[in-house]
């Protein structure tokens, strides 16, 4: 199916959004196209309630129990279903596992499609055309760019987000963690490691 931009938060913003963004809201609201009160609720739930929080207590569970990891891989719609992480933006989930041999990244090459219920807005970087070009063109430098230096034997492979699949990333769990609660866990798995961009942190708080 092709890349599919009608449900698409901002696909055809122009360069200085916030501006058009309030006038826009501004002309709906005094037409009584839409409710102020009912936008901020929107907002406030993308900024406080759904963010990367939602993605980092359900990677920390795969690192716990096998047997969810396992059923997370293989099928994560009726697994996130069930934690009740669906919804707008985030059909259709595939969750790819890091190794000692495979460093996943995802990008959205034409514009940002992006797991909302699991990590909640994509960050300004996400959306920028130096992402988009070069996580495929030179990913490694765009992982470098990030503080992020991979083994030479660690193969990085980019997944491409379209409005049909959404990516989320299984970062390897870092080393002197075992005995660590799922909560401790979810501490350490930051928004860019399931992005990609970067690594679990360690106990040690260092990346
Ligand atoms: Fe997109």
């Amino acid at each position: 199916m092709p890349h599919d931009h009608s449900d698409h938060p901002h696909a055809l913003l122009p360069p200085d959004p916030a501006l058009r963004v309030k006038a826009l809201e501004t002309i709906l609201t005094r037409k009584g196209l839409i409710d102020p009160a009912a936008l901020d609720e929107i907002i406030d739930t993308y900024q406080n309630k759904i963010g990367p929080q939602n993605g980092a207590r359900v990677l920390a569970r795969a690192w716990c129990d096998p047997a969810f990891k396992e059923a997370l891989l293989a099928d994560a719609d009726p697994v996130l279903a069930q934690l009740g992480y669906y919804g707008r933006q985030g059909e259709h989930m595939v969750v790819v596992e890091n190794t000692p041999q495979q460093h996943n990244m995802v990008v959205c090459t034409l514009c940002s499609c992006y797991p909302w219920p699991l990590l909640g807005i994509p960050p300004g970087w996400y959306k920028s055309d130096a992402y988009r070009a070069r996580a495929v063109r030179e990913p490694r430098a765009v992982l470098a760019d990030f503080g992020v230096s991979l083994p030479e034997g660690t193969r990085v492979r980019v997944w491409d987000s379209t409005a049909e699949v959404r990516y989320l990333v299984l970062p390897m769990r870092p080393d002197g963690t075992d005995g660590f609660s799922e909560d401790q866990l979810a501490e350490l798995v930051t928004r860019d490691s399931m992005v990609g961009t970067g690594l679990a942190k360690t106990p040690e708080g260092t990346t």
